[in-house]
């Protein structure tokens, strides 16, 4: 149930996106209960989003190579591992944004979305 602070702004209740521990805040957009959090999380994705943005570009662009390599199961198998670490590591917890989120962020992705919905 959300309270008002001294400031009347509305406190909620969430779960970190890194640790799951509960903590209350202000910021509606808020994901993690420390900047220690935020840069655990960010850090990871930007490891891992490295090693796939070479493989995916590989994949899309160098298709012989590409396959020659059997770089789609690599990227499968990666995307494997890291699933299995956030299960080990992280109470299961979602490591990556939802692609609505994503689209919502980027206009030219947006537009995708909606020549989707135009289709139906
Ligand atoms: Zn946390």
């Amino acid at each position: 149930m959300p309270r008002l602070n001294a400031s009347s702004q509305v406190s909620r209740g969430r779960d970190c996106l890194e640790c799951g521990a509960a903590y209350q805040t202000d910021k509606q957009t808020s994901q993690f209960c420390s900047a220690a959090c935020r840069r655990a999380y960010n850090n990871r994705r930007q490891t891992r989003g490295a090693e796939l943005y070479d493989l995916f570009m590989a994949h899309r662009f160098d298709r012989s190579a590409a396959r020659a390599l059997r770089v789609l199961s690599m990227l499968n198998r990666l995307a494997s591992m890291y699933r299995e670490e956030d299960r080990r590591e992280r109470g299961s917890r979602r490591s990556w944004t939802p692609p609505e989120v994503v689209a919502e962020r980027a206009p030219h992705l947006r537009a995708i979305v909606l020549l989707k919905r135009g289709a139906r």
